[in-house]
């Protein structure tokens, strides 16, 4: 598959690549030749898979796989990976596939458009934190509450953080912290896609603005961002955030293409919609929105609150 990358992408990735000589962390990988593609394969423990993207990681061929049961993702190299010979109708009848195909599905609405709470009644509620670029520190006390929780229940803390590419890019140490904590089973991190540069203007409408911005290379904004999770040895999930929560019918098609799941909102604790048993809650992290982390932390402290990874939000 062609990229198109007009001249502002080509600017861009000049103006980060001077950036990121100064401030960032040499990343540990080399991904190369990254496409989105979708088929079905066995594993080395022959159990199915859907394979979504391909790429050289250090000039070896990996997969990017899905487990179409659980919706877990993996990084596996291809050679590990037996296609498999599986009717349509079969691939479609996996609860990952059902999922993909329903939360992409009309009618596409200009704000909030995708999965918004869990597909059947849960006992626990999931916590979405979104990481959009921003020059601030990150919520220290927030974060640090969390990795506290997994101390105190001895599991470690499952949140959905919504990652943008310019937030990582201008955080190394704080990006570095999240991994950190993740390794050592403090946090059990869900990476959404929150795209790469998260562009927003503030004088612009929403129907022109973030993804719909005119110009917009949607899936060099999609796959930029994950080749850089993947550069730092973190797995993609087929989850996505579209920036602003702001869409239209092609941008959700495109996820579809790209086998990713839109992930909506049903209770942003700063627009004061409370959260209810399956709700996805969503705060931000990135010190953008403290009123949304000021009515978080109590439900954090709440023994009633159960909080779930977002991968149980689903039928399987
Ligand atoms: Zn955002």
């Amino acid at each position: 598959m062609n990229f198109t990358f007009n001249k502002f992408y080509l600017s861009l990735t000049l103006l980060l690549l001077l950036v990121s000589i100064n401030t960032y962390a040499q990343p540990l990988n080399k991904i190369t030749h990254y496409q989105p593609t979708r088929f079905a394969c066995y594993n080395s423990a022959n159990l199915l898979r859907i394979v979504i993207r391909s790429y050289d990681l250090n000039s070896k061929p990996y997969y990017l796989v899905v487990n179409p049961n659980t919706f877990i993702t993996e990084n596996i190299p291809a050679i590990t990976c037996k296609t498999a010979t599986l009717a349509t109708s079969e691939l479609l009848a996996t609860p990952y596939m059902r999922a993909l195909i329903h939360y992409t599905s009309p009618p596409y609405l200009l704000d909030n458009y995708g999965m918004s709470h869990a597909a059947q009644a849960v006992n626990g509620v999931f916590l979405t934190i979104d990481m959009c670029p921003a020059r601030k520190p990150f919520e220290t006390d927030f974060f640090n509450t969390l990795v506290k929780l997994s101390d105190k229940y001895q599991q470690p803390m499952p949140i959905a953080v919504a990652i943008s590419g310019l937030w990582i890019i201008n955080h190394p140490d704080e990006f570095n912290w999240l991994i950190k904590q993740s390794q050592e089973n403090k946090l059990q991190i869900t990476w959404i896609n929150h795209t790469f540069t998260h562009v927003y203007y503030r004088d612009r409408p929403l129907a022109e603005n973030f993804l719909l911005v005119p110009h917009t290379n949607a899936s060099y904004e999609i796959l930029a961002n994950e080749k850089l999770l993947l550069e730092h040895g973190l797995t993609p999930s087929v989850f996505f955030r579209f920036p602003g929560l702001i869409s239209n019918e092609t941008l959700v098609l495109k996820l579809r293409q790209y086998s990713l799941i839109p992930i909506a909102t049903n209770a942003w604790l700063a627009k004061d919609q409370q959260a209810k048993p399956g709700s996805f809650i969503l705060v931000h992290g990135n010190s953008n929105e403290p009123e949304g982390i000021k009515k978080v932390l109590p439900l954090l402290q709440n023994l009633h609150y159960h909080w779930l990874p977002l991968n149980a939000a689903f039928e399987k």
